[in-house]
């Protein structure tokens, strides 16, 4: 891992760190090239004109530890709420949450009690719902949760690293669940042991797991999503797709908001499926670290938004 990464990576962590950063204005500028704004409106406004590009999206709020309950009831009722308001509003936008956000690290019980209520809600609204994978401390907990909500709901999806070196057992255990699995790389620090620790390698476990992937929708054992702006591998994917005669749209790919927007228009106009997921809210300092991290050239922006008024 380069030095860089790891030093981006442990900011991310800092709670000492985020309450300076974040009250800095220079900061909230540069913030805004990934995120367009702190509300739920801002990121389906964004969505809209997504849409009108004839790209899909999917919005997270941000924030992840909690220290109470309460905390996870709220942020569970403000998801139901936005379902209700994507459906209003007619917008072709899913919902995407992290476990942790729910209240994971207080009860799992109640984790899964707040999942729940949203899975129910996405097939009421005819929306789905998506579960982002976080550290690797947290996986048998989410793979079990996923199970259990599989099995109750359809429109359910999961993120699954590419980096950890357990996926590919992870991958066979759930196929017989028919899931909708979105591949990444992985975007967190972790030990050798567990996760690749060198980029090639990393890039070689996507493609490797996403060619298992599309041969299994090839026999409809599940829905495949790649999440990656690594535009070789997504090349890889399409041809291989096409070289499998997958219909276009049983398989997509999902990049982040303000990352490869040309690419994500280009890849429309070549007839595949593209969404992009939109965060919001105003706990963006360890998701904004992450990002600088997945390419630390991209802290240029934050010191050029030093000299911007
Ligand atoms: C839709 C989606 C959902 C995700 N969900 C999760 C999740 O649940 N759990 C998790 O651990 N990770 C998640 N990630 C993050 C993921 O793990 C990677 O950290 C991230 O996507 C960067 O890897 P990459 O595949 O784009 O490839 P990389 O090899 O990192 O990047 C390929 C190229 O893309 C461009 N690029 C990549 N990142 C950036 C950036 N931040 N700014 C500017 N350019 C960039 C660069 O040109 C780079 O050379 C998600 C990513 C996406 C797209």
């Amino acid at each position: 891992m380069s030095i860089a990464r790891s030093l981006l990576l442990g900011a991310s962590r800092s709670r000492w760190l985020a309450e300076r950063f974040m009250r800095q204005p220079f900061a909230r500028r540069a913030v805004r090239r990934f995120m367009p704004g702190e509300e739920l409106s801002d990121a389906l406004r964004a969505a809209g004109t997504l849409q009108g590009d004839g790209i899909g999206s999917l919005v997270t709020r941000l924030g992840e530890s909690l220290t109470g309950e309460s905390q996870a009831d709220a942020v569970r009722d403000h998801y139901l709420a936005a379902f209700d308001e994507i459906h209003a509003r007619g917008l072709p936008t899913r919902v995407s949450v992290k476990p942790t956000q729910l209240g994971l690290d207080l009860s799992i019980d109640a984790c899964i009690g707040h999942l729940d209520a949203l899975a129910a809600k996405a097939v009421q609204t005819g929306n789905e719902l998506w579960i982002d994978m976080e550290d690797s401390s947290y996986v048998d907990r989410t793979l079990d949760i996923y199970r259990r909500l599989k099995a109750r709901y359809a429109p359910i999806g999961l993120a699954i690293q590419a980096y950890l070196r357990r996926t590919p057992a992870d991958i066979e255990s759930l196929l017989p669940m028919h899931p909708i699995i979105r591949l990444v790389k992985g975007a967190y620090a972790e030990p050798p042991h567990v996760a690749f620790p060198a980029k090639r390698d990393v890039d070689l476990a996507f493609v490797a797991i996403a060619e298992r992937l599309l041969e299994g929708a090839s026999r409809a054992e599940l829905t495949p999503i790649f999440g990656t702006h690594d535009m070789s591998i997504v090349r890889h994917v399409n041809a291989r797709a096409d070289a499998l005669k997958l219909a276009r749209t049983s398989y997509e790919i999902h990049m982040l908001y303000g990352i490869r927007a040309t690419e994500q228009k280009q890849l429309v106009a070549d007839g595949r499926t593209v969404k992009c997921l939109i965060s919001y809210g105003a706990q963006w300092f360890p998701w904004y670290m992450r990002r600088l991290a997945e390419r630390p050239a991209n802290v240029g922006f934050v010191v050029r938004s030093m000299f911007m008024k």
